[in-house]
């Protein structure tokens, strides 16, 4: 399968030579259906956004009036669940009540509006406990989470509220699978609904707080560990992203895949353990607009295939057409095209993909 690349122009699509979804998280100021055509076009399957200014606190008050088009060209680009991601400054575990409070209002927003995104997930950053203490910080976050969901019901929405790892910088909370699972039980004791929330870990921030996961051995340790207290399915996404930070540096830095710190052997076990097959993965590697999106794309599905020999990082910003010339919107069409008969092609292709993850697996491990 692998040998039969087409000579068109275009790109790989994920879908068919993934077992799991791989989205991108996209720009929107181009504009929503903009960025999934983008996104289809780059050969990913699935988008992550933001809804709003990712670093203020304002969320816009009427709702953008491509809504409707938007959900209908995600489902014809077959498209894996949407994600949003929740603004930056949202700190569910520090002490200052205004921020807090603030927190909460933004996340209920972003739930109350993620089904007209047609979103699953709403994604965020647990927050810092700011000095306070990391047991003070798990308490803080199981209220605010409680606090959250109370105002929204769950008629209201069906996104999860999706809690990412940390990696650890200013006292970020849940830097260890075991902080997870402090938070987890927390919440468990405050009888949270615990059908509405998921889980998110950053391959970038785990290797920032220091867990090993530079290989297929200790990709399923760390694996196995968050199966035991939490249950994997509650694992709905991964922020599949290298690093530019050292080992346990505690400092968030994301660059290409392949191109780091983390290296291609853990991404490639991470991009290919069976056991996640379930998980939507989101890209959020450096410079995506500029065309660092596809690249990153081709680098993900060449490392599930099992070949861990990546070219260097271009020097030079790759480029590719922009979202609305003639050349993307070609690519776009061609790729909607050959997502259409989906449900067939997909099943064998499915098939065909996990034994060549299988064998991936066992060839890296083999390879210690
Ligand atoms: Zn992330
Ligand atoms: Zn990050």
């Amino acid at each position: 399968m692998a040998a039969t690349r087409k000579k068109s122009s275009a790109p790989p699509a994920a879908a068919g030579r993934l077992d799991r979804m791989l989205g991108a998280h996209l720009a929107v100021g181009p504009g929503l259906v903009k960025a999934a055509d983008r996104a289809a076009a780059v050969g990913a399957m699935g988008l992550q956004i933001f809804t709003g200014n990712p670093t203020g606190w304002a969320r816009r008050a009427e709702l953008p009036k491509e809504l409707p088009e938007f959900r209908a060209r995600m489902k014809e680009h077959g498209f894996g669940p949407l994600a949003v991601h929740a603004a930056y400054l949202a700190n569910l575990a520090g002490p200052r009540p205004e921020i807090r409070e603030k927190s909460i209002a933004m996340l209920q927003h972003e739930l109350r509006v993620a089904p007209a995104y047609g979103a699953s997930f709403v994604n965020v950053h647990i927050g810092s406990h700011l000095g306070t203490g990391v047991e003070a910080g798990v308490k803080r976050v199981a209220e605010a989470v409680d606090q959250i969901l109370d105002g929204v019901p769950a008629d209201a929405s069906d996104a999860l509220l999706v809690l990412e790892n940390s990696a650890g910088g200013g006292n970020g909370i849940g830097e260890s699978i075991d902080e997870l699972i402090a938070i987890h039980e927390a919440m468990g004791k405050r009888r949270v609904d615990m059908s509405r929330i998921g889980y998110c870990l950053d391959s970038a921030h785990l290797w920032g707080a220091g867990v090993e996961m530079d290989d297929l051995e200790a990709v399923d340790r760390v694996i196995r560990e968050f199966d035991r207290k939490i249950g994997l399915e509650k694992l709905v996404m991964i922020h599949y992203n290298d690093s530019k930070a050292p080992h346990g540096s505690k400092l968030d830095r994301h660059q290409h895949i392949g191109g780091g710190e983390v290296g291609a052997r853990g991404l490639a076990a991470l991009i290919s353990h069976p056991k996640l097959a379930h998980a939507a993965y989101y890209l959020e590697t450096p410079g995506m607009e500029e065309g660092w999106d596809k690249l990153n794309v081709e680098r993900t599905i060449q490392l599930a295939q099992g070949n861990l020999k990546l070219k260097p990082l271009p020097a030079e910003v790759p480029g590719v057409p922009k979202a609305g010339t003639g050349a993307f919107t070609k690519a776009a069409a061609a790729n909607t095209r050959s997502t259409k008969p989906v449900a067939a092609k997909k099943a064998s292709v499915k098939r065909a993909v996990s034994r060549v993850a299988k064998r991936a697996a066992k060839r890296s491990v083999k390879r210690r």
